[in-house]
């Protein structure tokens, strides 16, 4: 029977670009692109011209104030929807949500009411309908939040993020962005508490900012652009691979004579047929408003990324969603598949997906972006110190935010960012941290000597004046910050760059972790700045200067006591680990010690201060992660089982059996046996019966009953389950390196990693 494998081959060699089916007329795009753009999405100005005035602007202090949506105001909103997206060819409509998984949720409804009185199918679609829905719940991750007999959850819509139509081959369906909670109200999801935290940072950046003498902003909001990294490979491997279906990642092949060495893929041209699918990705991603913006070919071979431009967070993170999901669909159409696991091919660089992320005024002022004006500086620098402050305080939750089974794979392997947290400011600014750094020590040590208050004021306008070096050019530009790859969290010229997060990551979550340690560490400053402006004012200054006063102090006292987490060396060096070890920075290295944070109890207190998560949200979170990652190093543990079993060892043994043979041949015909001939089939020999004992011992693992406890599994299975599989694929792939080609079914890293 001939080899599948090799058949595939021939297939996948004579495939050719395809074109897309998005759009007939290419100079459609380019000519009409105003019309064309967000053309499948309910924008705000769509719903505009479709209801009263009064019912919008009811509406839009409902999305400002962050409060529920009154019926009448929905029916409103629900009938104007209706109308446009029926008139678009939707059928169907269905609440789409975000439950703590890897993938959203979606239970469709028809908008037809078969039985109304007057005999005629109607559409319809109330009010009720749009605010709430109620999915039969039990078979989502609860975590212990709902037991199977008040197993009710609801999807609320969520108003804020623009309703969209999803068109597929048969018909359209509308799309509706929801929150997902019990019917206690506890989260459910990756959605409501993104949105809790959203609050909670707008709150204490607006206290900041009116400290500083801004009374006109009202709300902050964080931004967010994601770098969504990615590979893609031909569909026809992906079907053949049932690693890849199960678990998204290979969990055994080995590594190609070239892989990335040389570099020569990063920014190279993009394969044909690559372009062609996310060209045809880009239009039908523009139709729904998502606006992504760059492309091009990453590090392994393989690997591309696609990156949009920047958003307020609750719609950048539905809209990652929409992208990835968009990917995917697209490349059935162009017979590929695209992978998003954080390490779908070990010895190549894994996927991440960085999180660019700042603070944005209502008035349009974008907090961490350092300007030439003195007065905007002394802002920067205190919203900038608050996020150092935030990062080494939370360190912990920051690292706990990133954690999974397939993110243990990135972390701290020389391609992604160490597991230990720390700030990288770049030369220019670390200068100006390091004189805060100084003058907070001395002042912390002074406890308020006068005479360094002079000085501090001195060091404010030298400080000031090294941010307005230059003529023109800020000289903060972004291209001279950002050359560190290896910091896990690195100013980037107006924002900081998180490039921890993975692949498949749902960006809600990280970014609600970072709100949330940045708003509490506004929130402390502000508090400090106020209490030292008080007792300044009690002695007799100004209540307004005493607490700009405050300010420069809060500033420098705050980055001396947090500056430890600045580090702008080489993050993947050993030193680094041992020099942040004697800093006291915690190294969490894998995602069982990561999770374990999230309970402590200043972190819970962290979370409930800011109405972010209440304690039982927060322990059902810990349990289903915990259950999760079980779940993945198990089934991918399994995977590895089966397919050793059922394809590597009948290869390997066959192979061995006509080694044998035609040694022993040769033997009859020279009448002597080559020494060298006979090691080597021994060397084989040996590698198949250390690949039998290790199938027998990791079999007996995965038959082992799981505790009950889900911390304790997973500590089991992280530390017999996954070392186990570890030993048994290195030397399954090692016997691959060996095998006769003809006889190896798998698909092999070199002939998936090579599309073009
Ligand atoms: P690089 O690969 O050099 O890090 P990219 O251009 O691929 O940069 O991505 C940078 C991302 O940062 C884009 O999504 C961009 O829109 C986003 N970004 C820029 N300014 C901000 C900001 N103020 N807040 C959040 N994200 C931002
Ligand atoms: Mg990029």
């Amino acid at each position: 029977m001939a080899n599948p494998r090799l058949q595939i081959r021939s297939t996948v060699t004579s495939r050719r670009p395809a074109p897309t089916s998005e759009i007939s007329n290419l100079s459609d795009v380019t000519e009409h692109f105003n019309e064309f753009y967000a053309k499948n999405v309910f924008t705000n100005e769509e719903l505009q011209r479709r209801i009263p005035k009064t019912i919008f602007n009811r509406l839009a202090t409902h999305i400002q104030q962050g409060t529920e949506v009154d019926e009448p105001t929905a029916d409103v909103v629900a009938q104007a929807l209706k109308e446009w997206a029926v008139n678009k060819g939707c059928t169907h409509y269905t609440h789409w949500f975000q439950p703590l998984r890897s993938t959203t949720a979606q239970k469709h409804d028809s908008f037809i009411n078969f039985f109304d009185k007057s005999g005629k199918k109607r559409f319809e679609f109330s009010g009720s309908e749009l605010i709430r829905g109620e999915p039969d719940a039990s078979s989502f991750p609860g975590g212990g939040l709902r037991s199977t007999h008040e197993a009710r959850g609801y999807t609320c819509w969520d108003p804020a993020s623009a309703p969209w139509i999803l068109e597929e081959t048969n018909g359209n369906t509308l799309m509706i962005p929801t929150k997902y909670v019990s019917w206690t109200g506890d989260a459910l999801d990756h959605k409501t508490p993104l949105l809790r935290s959203v609050n909670a940072l707008s709150k204490e950046a607006v206290k900041m900012l009116r400290l500083l003498g801004d009374d006109t902003t009202t709300g902050v909001q964080s931004t967010l652009g994601c770098e969504q990294e990615f590979f893609v490979i031909d569909k026809a491997y992906y079907t053949a691979r049932p690693d890849l279906i199960a678990t998204g990642r290979t969990v055994l092949g080995a590594a190609p004579a070239k892989g990335q060495k040389m570099e020569d893929h990063y920014f190279g041209p993009l394969p044909p047929r690559i372009m062609a699918f996310i060209q045809e990705s880009e239009q039908t991603l523009w139709k729904l408003g998502v606006p992504t913006k760059t492309r091009h070919n990453e590090v392994a071979p393989g690997q591309h990324e696609m990156a949009p431009i920047f958003e307020e967070s609750n719609l950048a993170c539905d809209h990652n969603l929409v992208m990835m999901e968009t990917l995917q669909y697209v490349a059935e159409k162009h017979d590929l598949t695209v992978l998003f696991h954080e390490k779908p091919f070990q010895g190549v660089n894994g996927n991440g997906k960085h999180h660019n992320w700042s603070m944005a005024t209502n008035t349009g002022k974008n907090l961490l972006n350092p300007t030439r004006d003195p007065t905007n500086n002394l802002s920067f620098l205190v919203f900038m110190t608050a996020v150092i402050k935030a990062v080494n305080e939370h360190s912990d939750l920051l690292r706990a935010s990133v954690s999974g089974a397939g993110n243990d794979h990135r972390l701290g392997a020389q391609e992604a960012p160490p597991a230990i947290m720390s700030v990288y400011l770049g030369e220019e600014l670390d200068a100006i941290a390091q004189m805060l750094h100084e003058d907070g020590k001395q002042l912390l040590a002074a406890n308020d000597n006068p005479e360094i208050n002079m000085k501090l004021e001195a060091q404010m306008t030298k400080c000031v004046s090294v941010l307005n070096l230059g003529e023109g050019l800020s000289p903060l530009h972004r291209d001279r910050t950002d050359r560190n790859r290896t910091s896990p969290f690195a100013f980037t010229g107006n924002k900081f760059e998180f490039r921890a997060p993975g692949g498949p990551a749902p960006v809600s979550h990280a970014t609600m972790i970072i709100n949330l340690i940045v708003a509490d560490a506004l929130s402390k400053m502000t508090r400090e700045i106020k209490k030292k402006a008080l007792d300044d004012q009690a002695a007799g200054a100004e209540y307004k200067k005493a607490s700009i006063k405050a300010i420069h102090q809060v500033i420098r006292t705050t980055m001396a006591q947090n500056y430890q987490v600045v580090f702008n060396g080489n993050g993947y060096s050993d030193d680094w680990v041992k020099e942040a070890e004697s800093r006291g920075l915690p190294n969490l290295k894998n995602t069982v010690d990561a999770l374990g944070v999230l309970t402590k109890p200043e972190n819970l207190k962290l979370f409930s201060t800011f109405k972010v998560l209440n304690e039982a949200e927060v322990k059902s979170r810990q349990h289903i992660s915990y259950e999760q990652y079980s779940e993945i190093v198990t089934i991918e543990a399994d995977s590895l089982l089966n397919l050793v079993r059922s394809q590597v060892l009948p290869a390997a043994f066959k192979y061995q059996k006509e080694m044998a043979l035609s040694l022993s041949a040769v033997k009859q015909v020279t009448g002597v046996q080559d020494r060298d001939q006979l090691a080597y089939l021994d060397q084989f020999c040996n590698m198949v019966s250390e690949c039998t004992e290790l199938v027998k011992s990791l079999a007996i693992l995965l038959e082992t009953p799981a505790s009950e406890d889900p911390e304790a599994h997973a500590k089991f299975v992280r530390d017999e389950v996954k070392s186990k599989a570890d030993q048994l694929r290195f030397v399954s792939d090692r016997m691959e390196t060996f095998v006769e080609d003809n006889l190896w079914t798998i698909p092999k890293y070199e002939e998936m990693l090579c599309l073009k």
